[in-house]
C-alpha cells in the first residue's frame, strides 16, 4: 500500500465512491476537487431534483493512487460495488444480470473541464449473456446490436489499445480498423448512414469486429461485465496520463496532481429510435452570448455520435439554426413537450449556477434525461456580454462580473476583426460556422505538425483537417485560425478553439482536402500548402488571399466592463512605450503613466539614421573633446524624442531610462555599413574596423551596458539628463505638466548609484540655473541583477523608486539567455524540470523571492519608495496576481497588454479579499 492510501484509510477519509440518484446524492456541487467538475455537477443536479440518471463517482484521488500503484485496490472494488447496488436498486435492473441488465457509462471529470481530452466508455456491461435479457425488454433487438457494436468500438480503442499504451501505425488503430469494416458494410446494404442498418446486418457486424479485435490486438473481446467494468474504469484514470491530457495540462497550466474522477452512471439510451435523440445545448449562445437557448441534437444517436461530428446534428430550435441545418426539423418542433421541459432544466440550472451552462442530454423513448452539465466555454465577446447582461440583471455582483473574464482571453477583444467595408466588396469562396470569433489570415497548412513548426518559423497559419481529433491539440495551439470541413458547432474543434477565443470555422461546405497532397479544392481551385486565406469567424466566411483588417476596440460595453474592472483593482498600470503614438495608445487602454521610456529606440528604424549617425560619430570619437562635440550635436535630437511623449502623457509620471545596451550594437558590422561611416566621417575604415572590435564583448548582455557606460562615459548619462530636463523645461514654459522620473539601469549595489545620483544633481543644478525655474524629478534605478536585490536596502538611500526589470532578472538569476532559451527549455517543460517558461510568467519561489527581498528591504530604507515592475511579466496575469500579492505599486507593460493587466490586477484584488 502507497503511504497515500494509508493515509485516506486512517484519516477518517476513507470514502472514495459516492453515488447519486433519486434527489439523494453523497456529494454536492462545490466538492469539485474530490468528484471532478462532471461528479460534481452531477450530484448538484440530482439534488435539486432534476432527471440525472443515478451513478457514483470515484474520486481523484483514486486517480493518483491508481497511476502509483497500476491497479485498482480490491477495497476500491469493494467499495465501488456497494455504490452499483444503490444504482442497480434506483434502476430496478441489475448489472450483468441475463434477465434484466443494467449498462453503464464510465466517464471521466477533472476539476477543470478539459474537453475530448480524456476518454469515455459507454454501454459497458453488455455481453453475449446479457445481450438476449435487454432485448426481451427493450423488444428492441435492433438497438442492442447497435449499442454492442458501439462497446466493441468503444471499449477496443479506449481500454485494450490507448489503455494498454499500444500505439498503432497511423491509420492501423483498432478504431479505424473497424470504421472500415463499417464502411465496407454500409456500402454491402446500399446504406447511406449507419442508422439504415438492420439487425442482421449489425449481429454480423458485431461478430467480424470482434474477429478483428483479436487480429489487431492480439486479445479476444471481453464477455464478463465485470471485467469489463474495472478495465473501463482504469482506462479512465490512465487516459489523464494520455498524451493528448498531457499536452492540454501543459497549455492550461493544470497541474499533473489533480487526476481526473470516474463517474459511473446507468446508461440511458438515445439509440432506441426516433423518439429517442441525444443533444449538447447551452443556456447562451456561446459564440455571441446571446441570451438565447441554442443547441443541436441527433434523433436516435448516442452522445459520441454529435461530438465526432459525423452527421449534421438538428437545431434545436429557431435560434440555432445555420446554413447547414436550416432545412432539419428542430427538437422544438419534433418534440415540443419535451423541448419545453429542456428548457425548464436549463432555466433552473442557470438559476443555480449563475452563469452559463451547456448541458448533455438523452431522450429515451420520449423520456428526458440530464446526462451531465458544466460552466460553458464561451467566446471572449460572449463572456463580456454575459457577464454584463447578467450583472444588469442582478444576477451576479460586480466582483463576479469582473471575474468572469479571462484576462488572457480579454486580449480577443483588441485584436483585429476584418475591414466589414472591404469584406462586403469581396466574395467568400466557402461558408461554415462560426466556432471562433475575429478575423485571421494565414497560410495554410493541413496537418497539426506543420502548424506547429510554421509557427515555430513565425508563420502565421491557418490549419486546415477535415474534422479535428483531440491529437491535433497542438496545431491547433500554434495556428492563427482553424478551419473543417466537418464538425457542427458542439464539434472538438468548435470546443477547443472557443475556448481559447481563436477565430476557426467547422463544417465548412466544398472543401475536397487531400492531407497526403497537402492540398484543398475549393470551388474547382487547388490551393496548396503556404497559400494565403483569409477567415471571418464571426460569420463563418472564407476568402481567398489576404483582406484589410481593422480595430475592434471602440466597443461600449468593454469600456463599461473596464471602467468596473478600475474600480476593484489597487495595482497601478503604465505602458512600456517611447514615441509619441505608443503613448496615445497606452492611455487609450488606460495606461496610468509610462514604466519604461527606453532612450536607445530613437536609434533604431524610422527616423533614426540622422541619432544614429551622430551616435556612431560619438562611439568611434578618438578624443574626450571629440566625443563632448558629437553628443552635444545629438543632444537637440534626444531633448525632441523625449520631449514629444512627455508632452502627450500631460503630467504622468514618465519613468525614462539612460542609455541600456553596449555601444558596440551601434557599430556597423558588415564591410559596406563600415564603409559608408569611415565615408560620412571621413575617417579610415580601419579606425572603424578596429572600434568595433575594440568595443566586441564575448557576453555583451553581461557587458559593457548600462550604468557601467554611465560610469565610464559620464558625459553620455549627462547629455541624457540634460536633454530630459530641458525638455521638461520646454513644456513647463509652454504651460504644460510633466512628471519626469530618470531611471539608472543594470546597477548593481549604492555606490554606482551614488556615482550618478551626482552626476545628476549636477545636470539638475546646471538646468535650474539656465532656465531660471525648477524642473522636478524623481531619481531611481531598475533592479535587474540578483545582487541588486540584496543590497536594495542601501541603494534605497539614493533611488526614490524601483523597477524591477524582471527579463533581465530572470535572465541572470537563472542563468538562462534571454535569446537563446529554446534550444532546451521544451525539453525542461517536457519533463517537468520547469513548470512554465520564466521569461513568460515569473518565478514565483525563485525570482518573485529575490524581488520580495528587495522590495523588504528598499522599503525599510525608504518606506514611501515607489516599487514596480517594466519587465514582460508586468502583462501576464498571474505575474500580475503574484506583484499584486507581494505588494508592488504597478507594473508597466506594452499597450496591448494595458487592459489584460488591469482585469488580472483587480481580479488578484477580488481574489485577495475573497480568501481573507
Ligand atoms: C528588463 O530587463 O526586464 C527590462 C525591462 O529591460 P530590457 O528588456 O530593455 O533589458
Ligand atoms: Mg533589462
Amino acid at each position: 500500500m502507497t503511504t497515500r492510501w494509508i493515509d485516506y484509510m486512517t484519516g477518517g477519509k476513507n470514502k472514495h465512491v459516492f453515488v447519486f440518484g433519486a434527489g439523494k446524492a453523497d456529494g454536492n456541487a462545490s466538492m469539485k476537487n474530490l468528484l471532478g467538475g462532471k461528479g460534481a455537477s452531477l450530484a448538484g443536479a440530482t439534488l435539486l431534483g432534476l432527471p440525472v440518471p443515478p451513478g457514483f463517482t470515484i474520486s481523484t484521488e483514486v486517480c493518483n493512487d491508481y497511476l502509483e500503484s497500476g491497479g485498482l485496490r480490491n477495497e476500491l472494488k469493494e467499495e465501488a460495488k456497494k455504490a452499483l447496488k444503490f444504482v442497480e436498486e434506483t434502476m430496478g435492473k441489475k448489472f450483468g444480470d441475463p434477465e434484466n441488465p443494467l449498462l453503464v457509462s464510465t466517464r471521466s471529470g477533472a476539476r477543470q473541464s478539459m474537453p475530448g481530452m480524456m476518454e469515455t466508455v459507454l454501454n459497458v456491461g453488455l455481453t453475449t449473456s446479457t445481450i438476449p435479457g435487454l432485448i426481451a425488454v427493450t423488444k428492441n433487438e435492433r438497438f442492442v446490436y447497435d449499442s454492442y457494436r458501439r462497446l466493441i468500438t468503444m471499449f477496443s480503442d479506449v481500454v485494450m489499445e490507448k489503455g494498454e499504451g499500444i500505439e498503432p501505425e497511423e491509420g492501423h488503430g483498432i478504431r479505424q480498423e473497424l470504421e472500415r469494416i463499417l464502411e465496407r458494410k454500409k456500402k454491402e446494404t446500399g446504406c447511406a448512414t449507419d442508422t439504415c442498418l438492420q439487425v442482421e446486418d449489425l449481429k454480423a457486424l458485431c461478430e467480424e469486429y470482434k474477429v478483428q479485435v483479436k487480429k489487431t490486438l492480439g486479445k479476444e473481446f471481453p464477455d464478463d461485465p465485470y471485467e469489463q467494468l474495472w478495465a473501463a474504469i482504469g482506462a479512465v484514470f490512465k487516459s489523464w496520463g494520455g498524451a493528448r491530457a498531457v499536452a492540454y495540462r501543459r497549455i492550461e497550466n493544470i497541474p499533473d496532481k489533480w487526476g481526473t474522477a470516474c463517474t459511473v452512471q446507468a446508461m440511458v439510451f438515445g439509440n432506441m429510435g426516433e423518439n429517442s435523440a441525444t443533444g449538447v445545448a447551452f443556456s447562451r449562445n456561446p459564440a455571441t452570448g446571446e441570451n438565447k437557448f441554442y443547441g443541436e441534437c441527433l434523433f436516435n444517436a448516442q452522445g459520441e455520435d454529435v461530438v465526432a461530428g459525423i452527421r449534421t446534428p438538428n437545431p434545436m430550435n429557431e435560434e440555432s439554426k445555420n446554413d447547414q441545418n436550416k432545412d432539419l426539423p428542430t427538437l422544438e418542433e419534433r418534440m415540443p413537450e419535451l423541448y419545453k421541459q429542456l428548457v425548464n432544466i436549463k432555466n433552473k440550472l442557470e438559476d443555480n449556477v449563475r452563469d452559463m451552462v451547456d448541458l448533455e442530454f438523452t431522450i429515451e423513448e420520449g423520456k428526458l434525461f440530464l446526462v451531465q452539465h458544466r460552466v460553458g466555454k464561451r467566446t471572449a465577446t460572449a463572456a463580456l456580454r454575459i457577464a454584463m447582461e447578467m450583472l444588469h440583471d442582478k444576477v451576479i455582483d460586480e466582483p463576479t462580473a469582473v471575474l468572469r473574464v479571462v484576462p488572457e482571453q480579454l486580449g480577443q477583444l483588441l485584436y483585429p476583426i476584418l475591414d466589414p467595408g472591404a469584406e462586403k466588396k469581396a466574395t467568400p469562396i466557402a461558408r461554415g460556422l462560426p466556432a471562433g470569433p475575429g478575423g485571421a489570415i494565414g497560410k495554410i497548412v493541413f496537418t497539426s505538425e506543420d502548424a506547429v513548426a510554421w509557427a515555430k518559423k513565425e508563420e502565421d497559419v491557418v490549419l486546415i483537417r477535415e474534422e479535428t481529433s483531440p491529437e491535433d491539440i497542438e496545431g491547433m495551439r500554434a495556428a492563427h485560425a482553424v478551419l473543417t470541413a466537418r464538425g457542427g458547432m458542439t464539434s472538438h474543434a468548435a470546443l477547443v478553439t472557443r475556448g481559447w477565443g481563436k477565430c476557426c470555422i467547422v463544417g465548412a461546405t466544398g472543401l475536397d482536402i487531400d492531407t497526403y497532397n497537402k492540398t484543398v479544392v475549393i470551388k474547382g481551385k487547388t490551393y496548396h500548402e503556404g497559400d494565403v486565406l483569409t477567415l471571418n469567424g464571426t460569420q463563418g466566411l472564407v476568402y481567398e488571399g489576404e483582406l484589410p483588417m481593422i480595430d475592434a476596440t471602440e466597443n461600449p460595453r468593454l469600456k463599461e466592463f473596464m471602467n468596473l474592472v478600475d474600480k476593484y483593482r489597487r495595482l497601478g498600470v503604465r505602458a512600456n512605450a517611447e514615441t509619441p503614438e505608443d503613448a496615445r495608445v497606452a492611455l487609450g487602454f488606460g495606461a496610468e503613466g509610462i514604466g519604461l521610456f527606453r532612450t536607445e529606440h530613437m536609434f533604431y528604424g524610422e527616423g533614426s539614421d540622422e541619432p544614429l549617425f551622430l551616435l556612431r560619430k560619438m562611439i568611434v570619437s578618438k578624443t574626450h573633446l571629440e566625443r563632448l562635440h558629437a553628443l552635444s550635436e545629438l543632444e537637440p535630437f534626444v531633448k525632441q524624442d523625449i520631449k514629444a511623449t512627455l508632452e502627450v502623457m500631460d503630467g504622468l509620471p514618465v519613468t525614462i531610462r539612460l542609455l541600456d545596451p553596449p555601444l558596440h550594437e551601434f557599430v556597423p558590422q558588415s564591410r559596406i555599413g563600415q564603409e559608408r561611416l569611415a565615408h560620412a566621417l571621413g575617417v579610415d575604415i580601419e579606425e572603424i574596423r578596429k572600434r568595433g572590435e575594440q568595443l566586441h564583448e564575448n557576453n555583451p548582455m553581461m557587458g559593457h551596458r548600462g550604468v557601467r557606460l554611465g560610469i565610464t562615459y559620464p558625459e553620455i548619462y549627462e547629455m541624457q539628463v540634460r536633454a530630459i530636463l530641458q525638455a521638461g523645461a520646454e513644456l513647463i514654459k509652454e504651460g504644460k505638466k510633466v512628471h519626469i522620473e530618470i531611471m539608472i539601469p543594470v546597477t548593481i549595489g549604492a555606490a554606482e548609484l551614488k556615482t550618478m545620483e551626482l552626476i545628476v544633481q549636477k545636470v539638475y543644478e546646471q538646468v535650474k540655473e539656465e532656465v531660471g525655474f525648477d524642473v522636478p524629478y524623481l531619481y531611481g534605478t531598475m533592479i535587474e541583477i540578483p545582487r541588486a536585490c540584496m543590497r536594495a536596502g542601501d541603494m534605497a538611500q539614493s533611488a526614490q523608486f524601483f523597477s524591477f526589470g524582471t527579463n533581465d532578472l530572470s535572465q541572470m538569476g537563472f542563468g538562462f539567455s534571454r535569446d537563446d532559451i529554446d534550444s532546451f527549455l521544451p525539453e525542461y517543460l517536457d519533463r517537468h524540470i520547469l513548470r512554465n517558461d520564466p521569461f513568460v510568467s515569473i518565478d514565483k519561489r525563485g525570482i518573485g523571492q529575490l524581488i520580495q527581498i528587495a522590495i523588504e528591504r528598499g522599503r525599510k530604507t525608504r518606506p514611501d519608495i515607489k516599487l514596480g515592475v517594466c519587465g514582460e511579466h508586468g502583462g501576464e496575469p498571474r505575474s500580475v496576481e503574484f506583484f499584486h500579492e507581494i505588494g508592488l505599486d504597478y507594473v508597466s507593460c506594452s499597450p496591448y497588454r494595458l487592459p489584460i493587466a488591469r482585469l488580472a490586477a483587480a481580479q488578484a484584488a477580488i481574489k485577495e479579499k475573497r480568501n481573507k
